[in-house]
């Protein structure tokens, strides 16, 4: 399928699939501690619909798949959905982004689905730090699938979202852990989805400044190449096996080689994680919309792409501040 291009010349070939709003975790910067108002379960798109979707996608050219949430291992039977997303012609990647509290038990057959890498949510390295951060005492379990992970030699991301006086102290030991492990730390701006609701975060910790901390213990932190269409500007220690990344999330500036699109768990796509949602495809599938028709619809929201996720804000008004939670998003 030839790839289709955007309104600002960019190529649109990854979707990132938020398959439920539902999470075992509350990281802080995510949702607040009492959890978010989870939509009724036949508001999720059904598996039959995200297959039909991808379908509909890889014929317009999606060739990368992202699972994620909300926690994806909490919907029932996520197997079942990545063996269904892997039989689909034109998909060539599947991706999964978790927290890894449930995951460890799934690890030998994503290994056998040939899942071509794991973005692993892990914000420290100290237990008694993650229970304040995640709400939850889960890091053991986390720390377990991080292992099997890497034991079964599927390449992990490690997210860290950076936060000032929470885990400022775990930024050089995630960095030592690249050491002999070959993982990819990534650190992460806090972005204001936190769906707290009226509470937009103070940017403390921009990635300029996260660098800078690390520089001032590895002064010899050289640039190595970053992804084409990727998020991060990436970094190697010499003589490390890993790599540390860092994501300006916040600062938005990769916003000019982006080539992924979101569906949240509700059906609602969105061309810029800054975006309100741009189609209700949930709404178009229930009203016995067909592939042609989704694909028109489809194509006529890649053409009208905002240029990066601050015009995607201004976008949304006054009325519709960003606060939703990441975890109805799909991060
Ligand atoms: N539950 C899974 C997990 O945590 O990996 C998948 C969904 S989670 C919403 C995806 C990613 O979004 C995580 O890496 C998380 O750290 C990130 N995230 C959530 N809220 C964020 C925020 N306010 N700012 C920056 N990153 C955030
Ligand atoms: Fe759950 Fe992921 Fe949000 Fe944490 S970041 S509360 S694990 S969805």
């Amino acid at each position: 399928m030839a790839t289709i291009f955007d309104n600002h010349g960019r190529p649109v070939t990854y979707a990132r699939l938020a398959v439920t709003d539902r999470c075992n975790l509350r990281c802080y910067y995510c949702m607040p501690e009492e959890g978010i108002h989870y939509l009724p379960k036949k508001e999720l798109l059904t598996f039959e619909e995200i297959e039909r979707l991808v379908r509909v996608l890889a014929a317009l050219g999606i060739r990368k798949i992202r699972l994620t949430g909300g926690e994806p291992f909490v919907r029932t039977d996520l197997m079942a959905l990545i063996r269904k997303i892997r039989a689909i012609g034109g998909i060539e990647e599947i991706h999964l982004t978790t927290n890894g509290v449930l995951t460890e038990q799934h690890v030998p057959e994503l290994k056998r689905l040939g899942i071509r890498s794991v973005n692993l949510s892990l914000d420290t390295l100290d237990r008694e730090r993650f229970k304040i951060i995640t709400r939850r005492d889960e890091f053991n379990r986390v720390w377990a699938t991080l292992q099997a992970l890497l034991a079964h030699e599927i390449p992990v991301k490690i997210n860290a979202v950076v936060m000032e006086n929470q885990n400022i102290a775990d930024l050089l030991p995630m960095v030592a852990l690249t050491k002999d492990q070959p993982v990819s730390v990534r650190f992460i701006e806090e972005m204001p989805f936190n769906g707290a609701g009226a509470h937009y975060p103070v940017l403390n910790w921009t990635y300029q400044r996260v660098l800078n901390h690390l520089r001032e213990s590895y002064s010899n932190l050289e640039k190595i190449k970053d992804e084409p269409h990727g998020t991060s500007y990436n970094y190697r220690v010499p003589g490390h096996l890993g790599t540390v990344g860092v994501i300006a999330a916040f600062s938005r500036t990769f916003c000019g080689t982006c080539n992924r699109i979101r569906v949240t768990a509700q059906g609602q796509l969105k061309t810029c994680l800054y975006d309100n949602g741009v189609l209700d495809l949930k709404k178009e599938m229930r009203t016995g919309a067909s592939d042609q028709n989704l694909r028109a619809a489809l194509l006529a929201a890649f053409r009208q792409r905002p240029a990066n996720g601050w015009e995607a804000e201004g976008r949304r008004g006054t009325n519709h501040p960003v606060n939703e939670s990441m975890s109805t998003i799909g991060g």
